[in-house]
């Protein structure tokens, strides 16, 4: 189907009404560290190529150059993990647990804590749900990611709906739960609107009812330094992918008590001690729950970017405080904008803002923003449907900032929203599958992909 949408010639590029905050730079600050794919070019639909304005660091980031380096480094020492006795597997047995370590510190974690290495966030939580005890009665909000909410099963998952006083509702919520064990799953940044929550007041209010605390770090550990200790929360659950570390894992940390008495999450090698023809005893450390060949690559990979981003901190924040107040104030700037937010705007906030364009499909305008703009935004309801919807009835955008990201992105993607204010779509689209996509998209894939 070809949507009706009038052809509207495009402006020249400087002729913007968007009030930008200064001159527009496509080059890193410096201090930021740099990330692979930083100088990738796409093509557009009118056959020009530009730079890839990457603002979907949400949903992954782009591989730290420091972590590629990193990785190339160890790929001719890879060998298997805890199990040879020769020299290259002993080299990637010590980068295995070496990684636990630089986790454990880049969370603040004790040295008692279990540090366990899974495949990403949803499978820590997972790993989580499995492992505490029976009866344990779980409170969620329900502004929540999928991956927060949906692990807990049963009678005993209570899901809250926060309002603009969360510390009383989780209050009155944990006055509801039966005495007993209890977890109370907390976001450390929102994935839809990056609204920081108030991580350090409902552990406190957690404490005061004798209930354990999650914290679900995938938004916040790649924007903002996390320390579980100072924080007084039991586990952290976080993904290498959203960390500038995509290759396959992720971490749970903390408390071992519930962890060494559960079941194992996988069972298999690794994770035992000892079987035989009668019996299984399984191991007690974090081998106890990652059964199988571990993802040494990963783990490394992970632990490097963890390193990088503690010596960068002051400079990684400093950069994307400056880009999300210009994305921020130019977004108010274009009529039919609205950003969403569950605690209001002046709510403090990571580089993630989720936002409407009245009257446009956002599926339509992420469309739009790739194939005239070669920008990169996420459309949709993002794992966050019962938020998504309760904020907007339907869909948003999001433009998500993170490393890759300069001034000129954020500048382009205003100047973008702008025209398609105002003038329209340049090139017609249509639904395919349901998402819609350019008529007769000229758009070619990168050459490996045809071998
Ligand atoms: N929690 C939050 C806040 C997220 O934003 C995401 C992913 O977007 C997840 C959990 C799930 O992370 P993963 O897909 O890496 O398991």
């Amino acid at each position: 189907m070809t949507l009706a949408i009038p052809h509207a010639r495009v402006s020249n590029a400087a002729d913007t009404r968007v009030q930008l905050a200064g001159p527009a730079s496509s080059t890193h600050p410096a201090g930021v560290p740099s990330v692979a794919g930083a100088r990738l070019t796409v093509p557009l639909v009118d056959g020009r190529h530009v730079q890839y304005a990457n603002l979907d660091h949400a949903a992954s980031a782009p591989c730290l150059d420091a972590v590629r380096e990193a990785v190339d480094e160890l790929l001719p020492w890879y060998a298997s993990v805890h199990r040879g006795a020769g020299f290259a597997s002993q080299v990637s047995t010590k980068v295995y647990e070496r990684a636990r370590e630089v986790v454990r510190d880049f969370v603040g974690a004790r040295a008692t804590a279990e540090v366990i290495f899974t495949r990403n966030t949803t499978d820590a939580l997972n790993l989580l749900a499995r492992a505490v005890p029976a009866g344990t009665s779980v409170i969620v909000f329900d502004t929540d990611h999928h991956a927060a909410i949906l692990p807990w099963r049963g009678p005993n998952v209570h899901r809250v709906t926060p309002t603009a006083n969360v510390e009383q509702d989780l209050d009155e919520a944990l006055a509801r739960t039966p005495t007993g064990p209890r977890l109370v799953v907390v976001t450390g940044a929102a994935n839809v609107t990056g609204e920081l929550w108030p991580v350090a007041r409902l552990a406190a209010v957690a404490r005061r009812h004798g209930a354990r605390i999650v914290l679900d770090a995938a938004q916040l550990a790649p924007h903002r330094p996390v320390d579980i200790t100072a924080l007084d929360v039991d586990y952290v659950v976080l993904s290498g992918h959203k960390l500038y570390a995509p290759f396959g894992a992720g971490a749970l940390v903390g408390r071992a008590d519930w962890l060494r008495a559960a079941n194992p999450y996988l069972a298999g090698g690794g994770a035992t001690r000892q079987v035989t023809a009668r019996a299984v005893s399984w191991n007690y450390g974090p081998e106890r729950h990652e059964a199988g060949s571990p993802n040494v690559v990963g783990a490394h990979a992970l632990a490097v970017a963890c390193r990088t981003l503690r010596q960068h901190w002051d400079a990684v924040i400093a950069h994307e405080e400056a880009l999300l107040d210009r994305l921020r104030t130019g977004l108010a700037a274009i009529p039919g904008v609205r950003q969403l937010s569950i605690f209001g705007d002046s709510a403090p906030r990571v580089g993630v803002v989720s936002f409407t364009v009245e009257g446009h499909d956002p599926n339509l305008v992420a469309a739009y923003l790739s194939a005239e703009h070669g920008i990169g935004v996420r459309d949709g309801a993002f794992c966050a449907h019962i938020l998504v919807r309760r904020l907007t009835g339907d869909r948003a955008l999001r433009a998500s900032l993170g490393l890759g990201s300069t001034a000129e992105h954020v500048d382009r993607l205003l100047t973008a929203l702008h025209r398609l204010v105002e003038q329209g779509t340049t090139w017609d689209y249509e639904l395919v599958d349901g998402r819609y996509a350019p008529v007769d998209d000229p758009r070619e894939l990168p050459a490996f992909l045809s071998n």
